[in-house]
């Protein structure tokens, strides 16, 4: 790939603010690290903190609410994510299509109201292990795509797309290098159907137990433009060396 590989780490529901000093760690080894793009994505309580300690890597949020403001306890806006300093949001994780019942619907008008405000956007995809094993995999992924991918004009330079079968996220288990590439060529090509030809430069990482020691392999895969990694981020150590990987 031409353009640099994009790393992004995916916190979940942990750190406090102790371990801002992770993120500062990560952030130093980044200045070393210009031929790689990274990211973090914290819990929003941290999000504040982390984009004043670190100055060169991305800071985003996991999430945000589809509304720009109102009645919702609890919720947190693209603009009030913003505000704290994040650049962009991850929507559409599998965690939260399961766990918090989002449909690919509210996926899209989650990244709609995140590009309204100015932030760049991660829409996650994936299919979970029966619908693999019953050789569903691509349709279950480009119907997400097909409903769940903001439209309009200008909206894919800010659009980051990221495959993460569900089977793989924080098991340990990967698909192997030429499932990851079949899919991604897949996914490119309904990016370019969806957005036109400008949709080459979309990037589209693979997220899924990605660690030091498998990083080079997946990043290698064709379309392949960057990773999410998840419990991998949590420390400058193990995350540093998937960036170093990449
Ligand atoms: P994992 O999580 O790297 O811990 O598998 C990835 C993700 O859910 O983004």
């Amino acid at each position: 790939m031409a353009q640099r590989p994009y790393i992004v780490g995916n916190w979940k529901m942990h750190g406090n603010r102790a371990m801002v000093a992770e993120a500062r760690a990560i952030d130093r080894a980044a200045e070393r690290l210009i031929k790689v793009e990274v990211a973090l994505a914290p819990p929003a309580t941290l999000i504040q903190a982390i984009r004043k300690e670190a100055s060169l890597i991305g800071v985003g949020a996991q999430d945000c609410h589809a509304a720009e403001s109102g009645a919702h306890t609890g919720g947190i806006s693209a603009a009030m994510v913003k505000d704290a300093g994040a650049g962009f949001v991850i929507v559409g994780h599998s965690e939260r299509r399961s766990h918090h019942r989002e449909s690919d619907a509210e996926v899209r008008a989650k990244a709609q109201s995140a590009l309204s405000v100015g932030l760049a956007v991660i829409v996650c995809v994936g299919e979970s292990e029966e619908q693999r094993d019953a050789g569903n995999a691509e349709a279950v992924v480009a119907a997400q795509l097909e409903a769940s991918l903001p439209r309009g004009e200008h909206v894919m330079e800010r659009v980051t797309v990221a495959y993460e079968p569900i089977w793989a996220i924080g098991t340990g288990r990967t698909p192997t290098v030429e499932d990851v590439a079949s899919m991604h060529r897949a996914i490119r090509a309904q990016l370019l159907a969806v957005y036109g030809p400008g949709a080459e430069a979309v990037r589209i990482l693979y997220g899924g137990s990605v660690k030091a020691d498998n990083a080079a392999e997946l990043l290698a895969a064709d379309e392949v433009g960057g990773a999410l990694v998840g419990g991998a981020s949590l420390t400058a150590e193990s995350f540093v060396g998937i960036v170093v990987a990449a």
